[in-house]
């Protein structure tokens, strides 16, 4: 693990000393912050994903969903297979090294692509050393809890992978779209979600939030594919047609947790996500190269094993 014992800054202390900047050249905006006593490793996006600036307001109509990077199809999916094989090779030494994890969220409205990404993303890893949570309507019982508590309960352990299939950021979500708790109490919860992530941070999770963006249109056509293809019947959902008409009130919501919970630890990437071929590129390659960045080690052998016999 990388330990650099700079300055010592907050993310989100806004306001900077111009007499202390000018005394340190490595200022707040280049020194990685230290959060729990070291500089975590932060998501790497790779090109072609918007990352939300932390402290602006990211507008969604002004992200090209169908962006493609230039790729071809064929030429994508090539690639994805030598990210996904980077993937497996770090993985293994994230499970051996054992002493930090990554969490990868993934939200998006409904037909987005979060089961496909998935899918084709962590294809071939050690099943061992990751694990996937899906997050339903929370049964009576969660409810009786604090909003983040379930959440919580599967967050990754040392040397795991855990990936959240909705999560934490649907009790801002779908709860404010259906007026499921009052405004006073999901407003105060971006605030506690920003709290939470520093503190899985802080013990050693790097938090990678993937926002799957698709327009309107493509929503339409997955859906009637949906409709069309006798296979497909059991991911449909009349329901879906119902929170259809509420297109705008779900990208103003997804306006506003990506703007209020994008953090320099846990900033919120936007995936161009009509092409599928081009949102698992990018998506595995942000994962590789942010595993990557964490640098995992495998642990030091203990002495004396090489050259030892087994004997018969
Ligand atoms: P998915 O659409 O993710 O494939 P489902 O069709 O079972 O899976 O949908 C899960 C449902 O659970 C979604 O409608 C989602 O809005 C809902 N849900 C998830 N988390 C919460 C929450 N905290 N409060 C209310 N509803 C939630």
């Amino acid at each position: 693990m990388t330990k650099k014992h700079g300055k010592h800054h907050h993310p989100g202390d806004g306001e900077k000393n111009p007499a202390k900047a000018s005394q340190d050249e490595t200022s707040a905006e280049t020194s990685p912050a230290m959060i729990g006593g070291h500089v975590p490793t932060v998501p790497k996006p790779a090109p072609g994903i918007v990352m939300v600036e932390p402290g602006k307001t990211v507008s969604l109509a002004a992200i090209d969903a169908n962006a493609d990077g230039g790729f071809e199809k064929g030429e994508a999916k090539e690639l994805l297979q030598a990210e996904r094989a980077r993937i497996q090779v770090l993985q293994e030494r994230l499970y051996a090294e054992h002493k930090r994890s990554l969490l990868v969220v993934f939200q998006a409205i409904d037909t987005g692509g979060k089961d496909g990404t998935i899918r084709n993303v962590f294809e071939g890893v050690n099943p061992q050393g990751c694990r996937v949570w899906s997050f339903k309507v929370p049964s009576a019982a969660e409810l009786d809890q604090d909003f983040l508590w379930r959440y919580h309960l599967h967050t990754p352990g040392r040397g795991m992978i855990g990936v959240f299939n909705r999560s934490h950021y649907e009790d801002v979500l779908v709860v404010r779209v259906k007026d499921l708790v009052p405004e006073p109490v999901w407003r105060e919860r971006y605030g506690l979600i920003n709290d939470f992530e520093r503190l899985l941070t802080a013990s050693g999770t790097t938090v990678i939030k993937f926002f799957l963006h698709i327009s309107k249109d493509e929503q339409k056509e997955r859906l009637e594919a949906r409709i069309a293809e006798p296979d497909k019947h059991w991911k449909f959902d009349p329901g879906d047609l119902i929170e259809r008409k509420s297109w705008d009130a779900y990208q103003k919501a997804f306006e506003d947790a990506l703007s209020r919970c994008s953090t320099p630890y846990a900033p919120w990437l936007v995936v161009p996500a009509n092409r599928k071929w081009y949102r698992n590129l990018v998506v595995a390659r942000t994962i590789a190269d942010t595993l990557e960045a964490m640098n995992p080690e495998f642990p030091e052998a203990k002495e004396g094993i090489a050259g030892l016999k087994v004997e018969d």
